[in-house]
């Protein structure tokens, strides 16, 4: 057993939300992590798992004819499969709903009771249900509006158990002065430190105004809030108050979550911990949200990555990589397919891939396949070997500081170096040369740094890891190496090399297009938007006088089965307009209808009938659909659009 341990865990998610890139990026970094820490012969303890209480899932089971239970049953099964396609080693899976959990809650709830860190009081305040959280007065929105889901709020009052946080605040904030890495990144850290500052009120922990939950003992009529219960799974799964688990892991313990639920993980819990005489989590790693090409990614626009998508077309472990590569941990990201496309051909295909092919057709053309030793190491070879050396300890302190883009760029500096070292070393000019000797030399050190690559890629890219390293003819999985054990030449043992499959075939960027495209119009998203006009100056869009009006008359037009005649109020003055809306919209929908009209273009008879103007309607590009364009708020008719 290694005397080292590590602890990291997600969150658990929300049982009924479906599986998005948010909870991919969280478990995938967990995954990384865990993969690399063990093969620093750390022994690791990974936790993922669902919440599975509250009103939201008692609300939806309601909707669909089930118990809550039944249905997470049922909704728990996305994250599980989710989590086996995206190739995640976590060690444990809790769900809220287990017995296990439900007993630990029960009795840390008692044990604070006892000891006065929680007592009995009323709670009044605005609620947001699905959000399941009380907003205060101060962070509402406009019309009492949720500030983070924008949904209304509800009024409520009810009987409430708290917990004393109020008591514990000068002992968080000495905690966190005494601990400036256990919250990251910095700015986040700063951000609690001052909110605690700020002073910190006792927490509503329990509900009587829902029933699907855990009991608060001795008190049927309380349901246990769900963000209570669910902190605490972080302890049950090490099989709190004692025993091996909470001996060998809490102490290691890392949680990493996205910033939106930091104030719970960063105050709450550690207060909770703190009344139970247990350290805060070594390290709570806050990470950013992702946008999907530039927007806040929503189910009504339509743009959701769907992670199970990405894997099945691009593969899980470019899906992995790229997400990791592409942006730093604490930051906010954003998700392209195109972008994604582009470094699977240029950092894999390419990089990588190059590298791998070429070295290994060396070896198979110049020595049948069978790796040689190296003799005499020159300047450049030495050189390759520092980078080498200093790429492991690179990757280790990234790594150690959850710096995942930082660690990927370490290692394709290794393998870009490589790529050099071909062009500088011209093989096929020693071999040509007959100069065998410096040719064996140039072919170990390739083989080295691709050895290296691959057992630092691996906790990335297990399975491209994997088929790399049955190609350089390697024994057992990359995985199961030690890193911390490996030195220079020690992969050089004659080994055979099977050149197998190229491990990241070039995407064909025209090819990709046309079926992104496809993809898209299947998912009702135009991606194409058809001819671009030319750049204007200001001027000329300056030169349209559109003004705001109202639609006061419409009638039809005979012999015209498109255009309607509607009368039009510009508030200063009354026109009339013809334009093809018949076949979109009926005359009720119409009429008082707020527009936007151009207002001097040159009158036109259409149909025998003159026009005086012209309104604005958008429409996708080959389709039939038509939409008005109207002002978001009432505001004077004539008003000037500029
Ligand atoms: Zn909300």
């Amino acid at each position: 057993m290694p005397s080292k341990h590590f602890y990291i865990t997600t969150p658990i998610y929300y049982v009924n939300d479906i599986p998005h890139i948010g909870h991919s990026y969280t478990t995938i970094a967990a995954d990384v992590i865990s993969r690399y820490k063990r093969m620093c012969g750390y022994d690791v303890f990974f936790c993922t798992g669902t919440d599975e209480h509250g009103q939201k899932i008692q609300r939806s089971a309601l909707e669909k004819g089930m118990t809550a239970i039944e249905l997470a049953d049922k909704t728990v099964e996305n994250f599980k499969s989710l989590w086996k396609v995206l190739n995640i080693s976590n060690d444990d899976f809790i769900r809220t709903t287990e017995q296990r959990h439900e007993i630990t809650v029960k009795q840390i709830f008692e044990r604070l009771m006892s000891q006065g860190d929680i007592y009995k009081g009323t709670y009044e305040g605005w609620y947001c249900v699905p959000c399941e959280t009380y907003v205060p007065e101060s962070s509402m929105g406009d019309g009492k509006t949720c500030p983070d889901c924008g949904r209304p709020l509800e009024k409520m009052t009810e009987e409430s158990y708290f917990l004393r946080i109020s008591k514990y605040e000068k002992d968080l904030l000495d905690y966190y002065e005494h601990n400036l890495k256990s919250i990251m990144p910095r700015t986040r850290y700063n951000e609690i430190v001052s909110f605690i500052r700020g002073g910190l009120r006792d927490q509503s922990i329990s509900r009587t105004s829902i029933k699907w939950g855990i009991p608060v003992p001795g008190d049927e009529e309380h349901v246990i809030y769900v963000w209570f219960d669910a902190l605490i799974n972080y302890l049950t799964v090490c099989g709190y108050p004692d025993g091996d688990f909470m001996n060998r892991y809490w102490p290691e313990a890392r949680h990493f979550v996205g910033k939106d639920i930091i104030r719970f993980h960063c105050v709450v819990w550690p207060i909770m911990l703190i009344a139970l005489g247990i350290n805060p989590p070594v390290t709570v790693f806050a990470h950013g949200w992702w946008t999907f090409e530039g927007e806040k990614m929503s189910k009504s626009k339509g743009n959701v990555v769907d992670p199970f998508e990405m894997a099945d077309l691009y593969g899980v472990d470019a899906f992995r990589y790229f997400l990791l590569r592409e942006v730093p941990f604490g930051l906010d990201g954003d998700f392209s397919e195109m972008a994604m496309v582009q470094r699977i051909n240029s950092d894999l295909a390419n990089d990588l891939g190059n590298l791998l092919n070429r070295t290994l057709q060396m070896i198979k053309g110049y020595r049948e396949n069978v790796v040689p030793s190296a003799t005499t190491l020159e300047d450049l070879d030495l050189e390759i070997k520092t980078t080498m050396e200093l790429t492991l300890k690179e990757v280790e302190t990234n790594m150690d500081s959850f710096a995942f883009d930082e660690v990927l760029k370490t290692i394709w500096s290794l393998i870009s170096r490589g790529n050099k070292y071909i062009d500088q070393t011209m093989p096929w000019k020693l071999g040509r040369e007959g100069n065998l000797e410096r040719l064996d030399t140039v072919l170990a050190v390739l083989y080295e740094i691709l050895s290296v690559s691959c057992l630092l890629i691996a906790p990335f890219m297990p399975e491209t890891a994997e088929k790399m390293w049955i190609q350089l003819g390697q024994e057992g999985k990359p995985l199961e190496q030690n890193l911390a054990e490996y030195k220079w030449g020690s992969q050089m043992k004659n080994a055979t090399v099977n050149k197998g499959n190229i491990l990241f075939p070039r995407i064909d960027m025209d090819k990709w297009k046309k079926e992104k495209e496809e993809r898209d119009m299947s998912k009702g998203i135009i991606t194409d938007p058809g001819d671009h006009e030319e750049e204007v100056e200001i001027d000329y869009f300056k030169n349209l006088e559109m003004r705001v009006a109202q639609i006061v008359s419409i009638e039809g037009i005979p012999k015209a089965n498109k255009l309607y005649k509607i009368g039009i109020d510009l508030g200063y003055e009354k026109r009339t307009i013809v334009s093809g809306l018949k076949e979109n919209f009926s005359e009720e929908e119409l009429l008082g209808k707020k527009i936007i009209v151009v207002c001097n273009l040159k009158p036109a008879k259409l149909r025998g009938v003159l026009s005086n103007g012209m309104l604005l309607a958008a429409s996708p590009k080959g389709k039939e659909e038509l939409a008005l364009l109207t002002p978001d708020r009432d505001i004077p008719l004539g008003s000037r659009v500029s």
